[in-house]
């Protein structure tokens, strides 16, 4: 096992990764740039580095900073956690060429999956159902893309291959606005990613948004924990996460994730990893692969009592899984609320210190945040300030246990979308459970329209 290790990360997921370190005797290192300077989980780690200034692309994308502070405290391993590098193919290699430890997937297994063509057809070949379309980069004759979507049929959606985060994604009805919309989604492609090539499938109409997690070694063993239905979205970015899936068959869920274990023997993964699929009329259909620790993770850890974070760090240590499949249990139910910085209904950040802040407690109540009385919410980075997750024996008492632990929650000085989930908890759509990816954004315009 690792002796020190560096977290190159920020907010809660440095301290998630913190934690899991400590439980290990680990020692941990953490980076930070000039605006988490006083952060309490930055002076909780046994050391820690100052990389730069706020902006990211000085301090946490800083990729020569990174490995210099690894250098200088004697770590042996990093940990990049969520966002930032963890899914840059270029900073794991410089990571290992560097003679430390990546703590996750190989740097090949990255770019593979990074790029979504490449990706997709991968994992057709291991076995998963994708989504129809076709298995190439579209050429740059509108006359072909035109054919191609004809054979696809109508309505199809045109996204960035090296693409993330949903940017530059376009939906198409007809053919008349398909020549725009591929010239629109490349030269976004272009700038937001500084990789043209994008590809067309077919666009499901009300699919929900199901993943599933895995865990590999470097022995080619590889389990499954289950799935994570993730549908209540905004502009693509998680609100709210769940386990298990409502109202898809055990049998179905089961069998696409023992697929998705077996995907991981076939190309050799190593690490934590998801599965994205889209589901729509009873079947599943592979989007893409996170080849790294997910913000939603806690809801698998509760249902299954497997710490993700302390696999990553075995897996990367060289050990082989301790866990076989069939000793993985799910048990109950829960559910996760993503806390940001944020006005609850317009979503304009809201950054500034908090003067006032109490967590919620009590039976099957877990909260994962970095946040304190008087800490200043940084105005440079991602609006997560922390989590709130609900276990129960039963999908109602999971609800009923988040519902009284978020009007226990009391932050002050900011603005935070708990309104939002307080009012989510009581909607009907949400109660009755299998709402599609369209189902928040939805109702989200028409509270504007009520106001
Ligand atoms: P990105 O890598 O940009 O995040 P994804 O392929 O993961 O792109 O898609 C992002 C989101 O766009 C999905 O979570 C889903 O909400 C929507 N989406 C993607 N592909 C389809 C599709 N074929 N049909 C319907 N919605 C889709």
């Amino acid at each position: 096992m690792f002796e020190k290790v560096l977290i190159a990360n920020r907010g809660e997921v440095a301290l998630r990764i913190q934690r899991a370190c400590r439980e290990f005797g680990i020692k941990t290192v953490v980076v930070h740039s000039e605006a988490d300077r006083d952060a309490k989980y930055v002076k909780l780690a046994d050391e820690s580095v100052c990389i730069g200034p706020p902006p990211s692309i000085s301090s946490y994308l800083n990729i020569p900073a990174i490995i210099s502070a690894a250098e200088v405290t004697d770590a042996e391993a990093i940990h990049p956690g969520w966002g930032f590098l963890a899914e840059n193919a270029d900073f794991a290699e410089r990571v290992e060429q560097s003679g430390f430890v990546f703590i996750g997937p190989r740097a090949e297994t990255i770019r593979l999956l990074g790029d979504k063509v490449s990706g997709k057809n991968a994992m057709k070949k291991a076995g998963l159902p994708v989504v129809p379309g076709v298995d190439q980069e579209l050429p740059e004759n509108p006359g072909e893309v035109v054919k191609i979507a004809r054979s696809i049929g109508y309505p199809v959606i045109v996204k960035a291959a090296g693409g993330g985060g949903g940017r530059g994604i376009r939906v198409v009805h007809t053919e008349a606005a398909l020549p725009t919309a591929a010239q629109v989604t490349r030269s976004k492609a272009q700038a937001a990613f500084g990789n043209p090539a994008i590809y067309m499938e077919k666009f499901l109409e009300h699919p929900r948004h199901i993943e599933f997690q895995v865990l590999a070694d470097k022995f080619r063993n590889a389990i499954h924990l289950g799935e994570r239905d993730c549908s209540l979205q905004r502009r693509h970015q998680k609100v709210i996460e769940e386990a298990p899936a409502v109202q898809v068959s055990a049998r179905n869920r089961l069998r696409i994730a023992e697929r998705c274990a077996e995907a991981c023997r076939k190309i050799g993964y190593q690490g934590a990893g998801t599965f994205e699929f889209l589901y729509a009329g009873g079947e599943f259909y592979f989007i893409e692969i996170n080849t790294r620790l997910q913000v939603e993770h806690p809801v698998t850890e509760m249902i299954t009592g497997i710490d993700i974070v302390q696999q990553q760090i075995r897996i990367a240590a060289g050990e082989r899984l301790g866990i076989k499949q069939r000793d993985v249990q799910f048990r109950g139910h829960a559910i996760e609320c993503r806390i940001n910085a944020e006005d609850p209904y317009r979503f304009t950040p809201s950054p500034g210190r908090i003067t006032s802040f109490h967590v919620p407690g009590g039976p099957g109540i877990r909260v994962d945040s970095h946040a304190y009385n008087g800490y200043f919410v940084p105005p440079y980075y991602d609006s997560l300030i922390g989590k709130i997750i609900a276990y129960g024996d039963t999908r109602e008492q999971a609800i009923a246990r988040l519902n009284t632990a978020l009007s226990e929650t009391v932050i002050e000085g900011i603005k935070t979308n708990i309104p939002l989930h307080q009012e989510l908890m009581h909607d009907a759509e949400f109660l009755r459970g299998g709402a599609s990816i369209h189902y928040l954004e939805e109702k989200l315009a028409q509270l504007v329209r009520e106001e």
